[in-house]
């Protein structure tokens, strides 16, 4: 699909005038577009900047003589490779799911066979109402793609989810989706059925007291990712995580832990198994004393706590004498010297790969969408390969990670 089409349409939001950044790069990718604005979004942008920034036309009205001369709704529905909804307000999300049809942007929707991916971006509160989750549920149910709005601080004030993410991340999704497509990936025959698997993912908690932790800033996306593309392609997947915001996925036995021992002895119960991908960011120290009572404030002094090492599963398990599974592999978040760091981390934990990233570089690695992999390989006679794969979304990185594995399982 090089020399792609997408059918943008912009809907009303304060984040209407990032479409205009979108529309630029989108070119960029070698990918044309044409472009309908609804009413209310061209309160928000004029379709002059718009068609300046694009090469396609505009279209606005549904009842426009001259468009129907030209391009009817219909085929302007059903030309383009992917529509995308970008920003999607909770109005068109809600239209979409109702299958209503007042405009020509509902009209297009309604109309086509194209597969459709939706940027969401509302107030907060209107993201996290019942109405637009119901809604939203509905679309994925309608094989919609959804790309998950970001969380941060909004245009009126408030903080939470609902920011349209980052046009990096939009065209990340892109990518995603032409490479998949490309590939026909869904079509072929699931590789890993009879293949067992364990994952381990988020963040440990590490008690302090019994109201106080240590954590990190762990999201979990990036095992639950792993876990979810191992299961697609049949494994029986066993996901062990620490605290997270996310939904238990389905067909997965997760389990929940909190401290890095109990992960470490979940892993162990959850053993033998094929494959181990520890991703989990688990917590390096715990507090050495057990503090049964919340500690108290001092006007003299402060606290001090003695942290001990907690167990490394990772290594515990890549060098157990009995149950090592085939494949084992770790992750190296690095803030400096990416490369060298992995490669030492690779030798010293004794796993077969490491998924390194630097998190120095990118903060929101830690928490969002999408991320940067070096892939290095222990291969034969101590030589380590390595493979830099470009910025793409943690689901992405999860599935292509796949042919890497079936091929070191020699399937
Ligand atoms: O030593 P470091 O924390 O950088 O190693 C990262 C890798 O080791 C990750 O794969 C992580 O899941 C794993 N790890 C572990 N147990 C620990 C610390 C890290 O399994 N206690």
């Amino acid at each position: 699909m090089v020399g792609m089409q997408i059918l943008l349409i912009i809907s009303a939001g304060i984040a209407a005038y990032k479409s205009l950044d979108l529309l630029r790069r989108l070119q960029d990718h070698d990918i044309t577009t044409s472009v309908i604005l609804t009413k209310s979004a061209s309160e928000f942008v004029t379709p002059m900047s718009v068609a300046a920034l694009g090469q396609g036309r505009v279209y606005q009205d549904l009842f426009s003589l001259t468009d129907e001369q030209e391009m009817g709704h219909i085929q302007l529905a059903r030309n383009a490779d992917l529509i995308l909804v970008c920003p999607a307000s909770a109005d068109i999300i809600a239209k979409m799911a109702t299958g209503l049809c007042d405009d020509l942007a509902t009209t297009a929707l309604l109309a086509t066979d194209c597969p459709i991916m939706i940027a969401p971006a509302m107030n907060v509160r209107m993201w996290q109402h019942t109405a637009t989750q119901a809604n939203i549920r509905t679309l994925k149910a309608r094989d919609i793609m959804v790309i998950p709005p970001e969380t941060g601080q909004m245009a009126c004030g408030e903080f939470g989810p609902g920011r349209l993410p980052e046009i990096t991340t939009i065209l990340a999704h892109i990518e995603d989706w032409r490479a998949e497509s490309q590939a026909g990936g869904a079509q072929k025959a699931k590789q890993l059925v009879k293949k067992t698997a364990i994952v381990t993912a988020g963040p440990t908690h590490e008690p302090i007291d019994p109201v106080r932790y240590i954590a990190n800033r762990s999201s979990g996306k990036q095992g639950y990712a792993i876990a979810q593309a191992l299961r697609d392609q049949g494994a029986a997947v066993t996901l062990i995580t620490g605290p997270t915001n996310l939904p238990d996925p389905a067909n997965i036995a997760v389990r929940h832990i909190e401290t890095a021992q109990e992960m470490y002895q979940t892993v162990l119960d959850s053993l033998p198994a094929d494959i181990a991908i520890f991703a989990a960011a688990v917590a390096d120290w715990r507090v050495a004393r057990d503090h049964p009572h919340k500690i108290k404030k001092h006007p003299q002094h402060s606290p001090t706590l003695t942290l001990q090492e907690t167990p490394d599963i990772l290594h515990a398990i890549a060098t157990h004498p009995t149950l090592r599974p085939a494949l084992v592999v770790g992750f190296a978040a690095e803030t400096e010297d990416l490369v060298r760091h992995a490669q030492a981390k690779l030798i010293k934990k004794g796993s077969d790969w490491i998924l390194a990233n630097n998190v120095g570089q990118d903060p929101a690695v830690f928490g969002g969408e999408t991320n940067q992999i070096t892939l290095l390989k222990k291969a034969h006679a101590d030589k380590i390969t390595r493979e830099a794969w470009p910025v793409m979304t943690k689901d992405a990185i999860a599935k292509r990670l796949i042919p890497h594995i079936i091929t070191a399982l020699q399937i």
